[in-house]
Parts: structure tokens; sequence; C-alpha cells
């Protein structure tokens, strides 16, 4: 399973589906594209390989956009197929996750947001993560970074994920407990991936969230790492790669 993001001035398409290309090894069932192009949010996915997603893609995104955000599926909580791929997206249509790893109290949580009054598409642990962030997030009128961090508090699990909301479009929030997450910091761009080679040809400086750590990537603003307990500030350390 795999996860690569892409914010900054080039045509994350590309970016996205060579990445997850280069992630295949890692093994999946399924794949899943984000694409954000200033107006409209495009989301394609297929259960299958990403040659598979670059073919039903294709048909469906003309535009590009310059944030994206792909998916490899290793399924664990409902089969492999169209509905249950990543990316998900939130019940308001704002946000949008795509997550490897596994939430282990979804059941409590899914059951709490259903009374809420929140629905659900897929049979996934990773959709109820994010109806949680949004839920965090309009109850206590939160940034999307802090509603993040509450909601990932609130979880029992594994996760490397990354969470984009088209009402803020400047910025994806990553973060990773027990699944590898390494961003690419170039200049005005970021990469983020389950490892460096999505992003090796474009940038040789990487860092390596460590578990528990969460990161505001922001265009044009100094990357923030954070501590998902207890909101603390981490100075970021920027390793630089060999290409
Ligand atoms: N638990 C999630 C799902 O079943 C993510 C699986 C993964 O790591 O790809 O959809």
């Amino acid at each position: 399973c795999g996860i690569v993001g892409y914010i900054g001035f080039r045509e994350a398409y590309p970016i996205v589906i060579k990445g997850l290309k280069r992630l295949e090894y890692r093994g999946y069932d399924s794949a899943g594209i984000l694409l954000y192009d200033g107006a409209d949010l495009k989301v394609s996915k297929t259960k299958g390989k990403v040659a598979d997603l670059e073919e039903k893609a294709s048909t469906k995104i003309t535009t590009n956009g310059t944030i994206g955000m792909g998916h490899t599926r290793w399924a664990t909580h409902g089969v492999p197929n169209d509905l249950n791929s990543h990316p998900h997206v939130s019940n308001s249509g704002d946000l949008t996750i795509i997550h490897n790893g596994i939430i282990e109290n979804y059941a409590p949580l899914k059951k709490e947001l259903i009374n809420r009054g929140y629905t659900f598409s897929s049979d996934t642990d990773s959709e109820v993560l994010i109806n949680l962030i949004e839920d965090v997030q309009k109850k206590d009128k939160l940034k999307l970074g802090k509603a993040v961090q509450v909601a990932l508090n609130q979880v029992v699990g594994a996760y490397a994920i990354c969470v984009f909301d088209k009402k803020k479009p400047n910025e994806i929030i990553a973060a990773r407990l027990g699944s590898p997450l390494a961003i690419g910091v170039g200049e005005g761009e970021f990469f983020i991936a389950s490892d460096a080679s999505p992003f090796l040809e474009y940038t040789s400086n990487a860092i390596y969230l460590e578990d528990e750590q969460m990161a505001i990537v922001r265009l044009h603003k100094p990357l923030k790492i954070r501590k998902i307990k207890d909101d603390s500030l981490v100075d970021p350390y920027i390793q630089e790669l060999q290409m």
C-alpha cells in the first residue's frame, strides 16, 4: 500500500501516477487519485492496478491541477472494490483522505457519527476517520490541522494519512503512526510519500516523519511539524538524500 501527495506548481497527475507505480512493490489491490485544479475536486478510483486507474482517470480527468493525492490500498476493512478504494470524501464534500493502516476503534466511532447524522458509502475504517475529522472541525470550529490532531487523538490503530480541504486548498495535512511517511521539500513545492522514491527526481531534501507526528504542509510557508499527542512543535530535520 502507498501514498503520494503533491502540492506545488507542476501538474500533479503525472507525478502522482508515476509515484504510485514506484510504490507498487509495497503490494495493493486498488488505486485512486484526487486532483484539485483550483475549482473542482476530481476523484477517480478503482479496484485493480495503477494502470487500470490511469485508464479510468484519463476519461474523467481533463484538467490537471497542481495539487494531487494518490493511494494504493491493501484492504483491511471492506472488500477490494471501487467504492472502498481511496480517496474518501467527507459528508460535506469538502474533506478528502487517503489512508494506509487500520483504525481499530472505527466501529464505535462510526456508530456515534451515524447517530449524529453522518452517512457512509464504503465499508472502510478510513471513511470513518475523515468524517470524524469533519465532525470535530465543525463542532469546535477548528482549523484543519487542529481538527486532524483532535480526531487522531481519539483513534486507536495505525496510520499514514494525507488530508485535503478544498476550502483551504493551499494545504495538505500529513500524519503518521506505524506506517511510514516522507516529505520532499522543494522550492515552492512539497511531496509526501510512503518512501522517497516518488520525489527523488525532483528534490533530495527529505523529512521522515516520526511516529505520532503530523506535518502541516502549506504552499509558500515553512513546513510545520507537531507532535500529535501534546501539540508541541518539532524542528524539522531535513536529510539530504543521494540522488
Ligand atoms: N484500512 C484501510 C482500508 O481498508 C486502509 C488500508 C491500506 O493500508 O491500504 O481501506
